[in-house]
Parts: structure tokens; C-alpha cells; sequence
């Protein structure tokens, strides 16, 4: 079933250029290094960083999130997913 819902996208710090981790998401020590975090001066300044990694969706997630970091696909949806946001207004 597809369906429209937000999908994580790279966000690029415009100080470090890395890609920007997921906000309050675990990132491994070994994976750190190659995202730019909340300790880079750029993290918290525009483009603004998501919830998401890329190409996660918002129903993988599961948890209400912002616009920051995501773009509106339509995506494969798992039906009888069980949790995650299945109606999508506007
Ligand atoms: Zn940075």
C-alpha cells in the first residue's frame, strides 16, 4: 500500500559539512565520528536537523516529528503496521 508520509533526508551542516545526526536519536561511537553533532557550532543553525536518518520514514520511527530534515514522499507502506501515524491530513 503506498501512502504519503515524511521520509528523512540528508541535512548538510553548512559549518562542518557532515550530515547532521538525527536529533535525540543514539548514534554508535563507531558512526559518530562522521556525523556532525550537537557539539559542532553548526548543528543547531539552519538547515535544521530532524528526527529521522535518511530514508527512514516516519511510521518506521514512530513518534510525532517535525518538518526539519524530511521531505513528503509517497513510500511502500507495510499494512497492519501497528503503531506509527497512518492518516496524513492536509
Ligand atoms: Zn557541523
Amino acid at each position: 500500500m503506498k501512502k504519503f508520509m515524511r521520509v528523512g533526508i540528508r541535512v548538510v551542516c553548512a559549518v562542518c559539512g557532515q550530515s547532521k545526526a538525527p536529533i535525540g536519536r543514539s548514534i554508535s561511537a563507531l558512526t559518530s565520528d562522521s556525523y556532525c553533532h550537537y557539539e559542532c557550532d553548526g548543528y543547531r543553525k539552519k538547515p535544521y536537523a530532524g528526527s529521522l536518518f535518511p530514508n527512514e520514514t516516519e511510521e518506521d520511527f514512530g513518534f510525532p516529528i517535525s518538518d526539519d530534515g524530511t521531505e513528503w514522499k509517497e513510500v511502500e507502506s507495510e499494512v497492519g503496521h501497528g503503531y506509527g501515524k497512518t492518516s496524513i491530513a492536509k
